[in-house]
């Protein structure tokens, strides 16, 4: 206990002085506007007293990656009330860390219930984790924050921020009391923050019934390897239970602030579900804020650099009635082709980008709240070096040097023409009815060729049929393409579209691109089609969407390691977009749509779920060639949809939100010991 400095008085009155009157007095100085109801807390008796906790049986690892049923298990036990667990955790002062486990269990607060699902077993390891259930009637949301899922999934977001905000309050003030203890670890309480999206996650839950669940994680304090009892019980009993209280309590809440969440996210999902009806796409509203901060922030940008607010040109205007906000105009991008050119640095990929993100529902004032897209637009691009397995690519690509397929391609090392091809053929694979492509991060020979090279390279001699000789086909198939391409004119004579970005402003050129087309249809005539797939090759499948070839796959061995038990293989998620998955390294760069680490934490258990669900096929020796990769993925989402993303992991996380299933296939897509076969053609009608 030596060397303890500043935080020494208030710590040895806690040890010493008796818990329960001094907390009392404590929040009556914090002069906390809920002090009375947290004090109500620790007289509050459950009758229910089992004040010496064990470790749930069963319990033994510390390892937060690997699923464990005593964890999920662990907080449905109710050991007493928060004063007992102020007691416990001072009696277990000084003790090896370790001894934190006799904490694991239910407590009862004065309106809410402390869960401790699991403790961690060193002070170095991740954090322990905790959850707070609170019923309606506490709460005292009202029900019309609460009445559908998406105000469900608004207000839980709002009640996230404001939690991480009162949790990092909560936070400071521990660390404050901490100061002058040298080698004291801990302390802080965290809650996922969320960005400048809006999505389901599971930070705070919200029930249908207006229950609360907020989960977090906390720093267990340690000096040394040894428990600090007493200020564990101080950041348990009376920070967190402060932050609770002043975050999830309605009548503390900033009411307005909250129906203004709502309702902006309410906004654009109705725009979104409008956009089919008005033969849309995509929509950008007037006056939106399309770039960002900067490269590194997913801020707007402020007025004060330069910013140039959004204004549709008259001809591409529409007008749209929602809910909330009233009538709305903005640009509409139609159904079919949409080209976006203009002159470098006016500002082409910062409106892709936008288009990109509007398939997520955005924070009041983010700027892009009246930015959306059909949920199923994919972004994609060459990512030349990735793994690609059994993709039917002979849209694009044929008679490869070699003789490799290109029905059924694999890499280890995909060009950038190949990997652009397999990337579209998995987006269409599962259902994606707009792809959007940014000349930036296209392969040049797979967007175009001219007529100077068709005459150099014969053909014959070119396994790459230019996306611009497909596009068409793409079209006629239902499939739209919004396109940036400032360096090339192939494109003008097949989109129905051409925005030119001027000073980032939009101008509509479709008429003087379409009469340049016209002009120069000469020079064009001699682009030609690569040579099609020998009929030989055609061996498998090719389910034929309007003359676009999507071959299905059926996944038959996810993750191939050391192990078998999949339970053995662990996934860490060690940023954005990188997902580490047992010995392999699934890079996601490509995957730009992810917008939030929770999102990735959810695809890298995604991967763990499918693994478990093959490997159950396996053993029940389900032999019927199994489910495809869409079938797999609706399956999931259709759990998610009923259960929450807690299919996902059992250990109740609250740092999980929701991919969308295009950047899940896209991890799976990347393993690189991912094993498919083709779906095999139907044999009858
Ligand atoms: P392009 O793709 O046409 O070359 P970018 O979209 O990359 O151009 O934009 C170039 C720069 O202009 C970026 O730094 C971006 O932040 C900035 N920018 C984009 N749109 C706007 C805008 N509406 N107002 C002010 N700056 C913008
Ligand atoms: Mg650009």
């Amino acid at each position: 206990m030596s060397g303890r400095g500043g935080g020494r008085g208030w710590y040895y009155k806690q040890k010493y002085g008796g818990g329960a009157s001094r907390n009392r007095q404590q929040q009556e100085q914090q002069g906390g506007q809920y002090g009375n109801q947290a004090d109500e807390g620790y007289r509050g008796g459950s009758g229910n007293r089992q004040p010496e906790a064990a470790a749930p049986a069963g319990w033994d690892g510390d390892d937060d990656d690997v699923p464990s049923q005593a964890g999920y298990q662990a907080g449905s036990r109710l050991l007493g009330d928060a004063q007992q667990l102020f007691a416990t955790l001072n009696r277990l002062d000084g003790k090896g860390y370790k001894a934190y486990r006799d904490i694991q269990g239910a407590w009862q607060f004065s309106g809410f219930q402390l869960i401790v699902d699991h403790c961690q077993g060193d002070p170095y390891a991740a954090p322990s984790r905790l959850r707070v259930q609170m019923p309606a009637t506490v709460a005292a949301l009202p029900p019309e924050l609460w009445s559908s899922k998406l105000r469900r999934i608004a207000l839980g977001d709002w009640l996230a921020r404001k939690l991480a905000a009162e949790a990092n309050r909560a936070s400071a003030a521990a660390a404050g009391q901490a100061q002058g203890w040298h080698g004291a670890k801990g302390g802080d309480v965290t809650v996922d923050l969320p960005g400048q999206h809006v999505l389901e996650r599971t930070a705070v839950l919200v029930s249908t019934a207006g229950d609360v669940e907020a989960r977090f994680t906390v720093g267990l304090p340690a000096q040394g390897r040894s428990i600090m009892g007493p200020w564990a019980g101080q950041i348990l009993t009376q920070h967190l239970a402060r932050a609770v209280q002043a975050a999830l309590m309605y009548p503390a809440l900033d009411g307005a602030s909250i129906w203004r969440h709502i309702t902006t996210v309410e906004d654009t999902e109705v725009l979104r579900a409008a956009l089919p009806g008005l033969g849309l796409v995509g929509f950008v509203g007037d006056g939106a804020i399309l770039p960002r901060k900067s490269g590194a922030s997913d801020l707007p940008m402020p007025p004060s650099a330069g910013l140039v607010p959004f204004s549709s040109p008259a001809s591409l205007a529409v007008e749209v009635a929602l809910p909330h906000r009233g009538r709305v105009r903005g640009m509409g991008i139609k159904q079919g082709i949409t080209l976006i050119a203009g002159g470098g640095f006016h500002g082409k990929s910062t409106l892709l980008q936008a288009l990109e993100a509007g398939v997520y529902n955005k924070v009041p004032d983010d700027g892009r709240e009246l930015v959306v897209m059909l949920p199923d637009a994919v972004k994609v691009s060459a990512e030349d070096g990735r793994r690609v397995e059994a993709v039917d690519i002979s849209n694009f690509i044929n008679n490869l040097p070699g003789g490799s397929s290109t029905v059924a391609f694999r890499s280890d090392d995909a060009s950038g023409s190949t990997s652009q091809a397999a990337n579209i053929q998995e987006a269409l694979e599962l259902g994606a009815s707009v792809l959007l492509m940014d000349e930036d991060t296209c392969a040049t020979n797979f967007m175009m060729r001219d007529a100077r090279m068709a005459a150099l390279v014969a053909p014959a001699k070119e396994p790459i049929t230019p996306f611009s000789s497909r596009i068409a086909l793409l079209r006629a198939a239902g499939i739209s393409t919004v396109l940036v391409m400032g360096g090339s004119g192939d494109y003008f004579e097949h989109a129905d579209t051409v925005i030119v970005m001027d000073n980032y402003l939009p101008s509509d050129q479709t008429q003087a691109a379409h009469a340049i087309a016209a002009q120069h249809a000469a020079t064009m005539a001699a682009v030609t089609e690569a040579a099609p797939a020998a009929a030989a090759a055609a061996a498998v499948g090719q389910p034929v969407r309007g003359g676009v070839k999507v071959t299905p796959r059926v996944p038959q061995c996810v993750y191939a390691g050391g192990q078998n038990d999949y339970r053995g293989v662990k996934t860490h998620v060690r940023g954005l977009h990188h997902i580490q998955y047992g010995d392999q390294d699934i890079q996601l760069s490509a995957a730009e749509q992810l917008v939030d680490k929770s999102q990735t934490r959810a695809v890298a258990d995604a991967l763990k779920w499918l693994q478990a669900q093959l490997q159950r096929q396996q053993q029940q020796q389900q032999q019927q060639g199994g489910k495809t990769l869409l079938q797999w993925l609706n399956e999931l989402d259709a759990a998610i949809e009923q259960q929450g993303l807690d299919v996902l992991a059992p250990q109740l996380l609250g740092n999980l939100a929701r991919p969308r299933r295009f950047e899940v296939a896209a991890a799976i897509n990347r393993i690189r010991t991912l094993q498919m076969t083709q779906q095999q053609q139907q044999q009858q009608q």
